[in-house]
């Protein structure tokens, strides 16, 4: 059998057989609607109030705070146009960064048609925001804060207490998109005076089309999908029960196998790691080098294009992600790259590497194996090779 190599578990991962079990029933035995009042809808929101006391549980948070969606783009565009339209009255200013998820930023550029200001951050060589840059840009009538807690190109972890801490200290309404986080690090929303956060299921082992907004009481915030009276009267739509179960399970077990995963996860990825820069020259790798997730490694090959080393790693079988949005068939270099001031050739060489649960180390051999032939092959055709190396004489 040909071999298959899945390294790109921060696009997505498969869903786990605990979670699927648990979704199982949702769909033909438990299978009423859960806003339902008979026997059958009370049963299917047991199960649906279960799943949002897990989700709660799994970030410190009260159930009544969690609010079920369609995944993590819906809960961020949710986040910030209803908590600026429910703060506008206030002021019309949010702080983000330039390297937050599509979702966070094509919502701050609806907002700015409308008329709302947004400041759009810079992030270090590093990817990080600065905490003097944050508080420099608040100004009188900034009423929403939102910084993502993990990137998903580069794997970098922002300063999220203290980001938590100045909104707070300043009045202003902090939002965080987890979606990366979840699963990879300990989330308190309390701990870390977090307003509103926004989650996803199927990059932690649970179904897709499936995510949550967390809201903290007393936070306003409008409601973009109007419908029924489902999820408080906050969020139209019939719940999706099998979707939700399976999300709750998939969050209980994120929390409760996260020092095993994280441990054998850092020790494939820094042995991926030596093996690579053992084995290839000119390579950089991108992100910062302790504070980030253990699941993601960015690595930029010099001389090479990134989307040709995804389709000849796809060729051997090896699924992996440049990272960009693939627009119209046009590849437009990673803006999270970019903004982090690398050198246009370092951009255009950038392949990330996303490890997951069942990676393996014969996974690692074997895709180490194929990225040194691949990496020579297109070096020796390469253009700029013929041209010289930058800074080589
Ligand atoms: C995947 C992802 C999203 C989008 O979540 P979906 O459930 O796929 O809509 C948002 N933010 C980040 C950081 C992500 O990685």
């Amino acid at each position: 059998m040909e071999k298959k190599v899945y390294l790109d578990n921060a696009a997505t991962t498969y869903v786990s057989t605990e979670v699927l079990n648990e979704m199982m029933p949702c769909f033909n035995v438990f299978y009423g609607n859960s806003n339902s009042v008979h026997s059958f809808g009370r049963e299917a929101a047991g199960l649906v109030d279960r799943a949002r006391d897990r989700i709660a549980r799994a970030i410190n948070a009260k159930s009544n705070e969690i609010y079920f969606t369609s995944g993590g783009t819906e809960a961020d565009n949710w986040a910030i146009k209803g908590i600026a339209h429910a703060y506008s009255f206030k002021g019309k200013h949010i702080i983000t960064s330039k390297i937050e998820h599509s979702a966070v930023l094509e919502a701050c550029k609806s907002l700015e048609k409308e008329g709302f200001e947004v400041t759009y951050l810079p992030v270090d060589s590093n990817g990080l925001v600065s905490l003097a840059e944050l508080i420099h840009a608040i100004r009188k009538d900034t009423i929403l804060i939102s910084i993502m807690a993990v990137n998903n190109e580069v794997g970098t972890i922002q300063n999220i207490k203290a980001i938590g801490k100045t909104a707070k200290e300043n009045n202003i309404i902090f939002h965080t998109d987890a979606v990366q986080a979840f699963g990879s690090l300990k989330i308190d929303v309390v701990d870390m005076e977090i307003d509103a956060m926004s989650l996803s299921s199927h990059k932690i082992y649970g179904p897709k089309g499936v995510g949550a907004l967390y809201v903290r009481n007393g936070i306003k915030i409008e409601n973009i999908i109007d419908g029924g009276h489902q999820e408080r009267g906050r969020r139209g739509g019939t719940t999706n029960v099998p979707g939700v179960v399976g999300f709750g399970k998939a969050a209980e077990i994120a929390v409760r196998d996260m020092p095993l995963f994280n441990q054998k996860i850092k020790s494939l990825r820094d042995y991926f790691i030596r093996e690579i820069t053992a084995k290839i020259p000119y390579i950089t790798i991108n992100g910062h080098m302790h504070q980030k997730v253990n699941n993601i490694v960015n690595v930029s090959f010099e001389l090479v294009d990134n989307e040709a080393v995804l389709l000849m790693l796809d060729f051997e079988g090896i699924a992996v992600s440049t990272g960009s949005a693939c627009l119209a068939g046009a590849v437009e270099p990673s803006y999270v790259l970019t903004s982090m001031g690398l050198d246009s050739e370092l951009v255009k060489g950038a392949v990330r590497f996303s490890f997951g649960r069942s990676t393996t180390k014969a996974d690692i051999d074997y895709t180490v194996e194929k990225l040194v032939e691949i990496i020579e092959k297109l070096r020796k055709i390469s253009p700029q090779t013929k041209a010289g190396r930058k800074g080589d004489k």
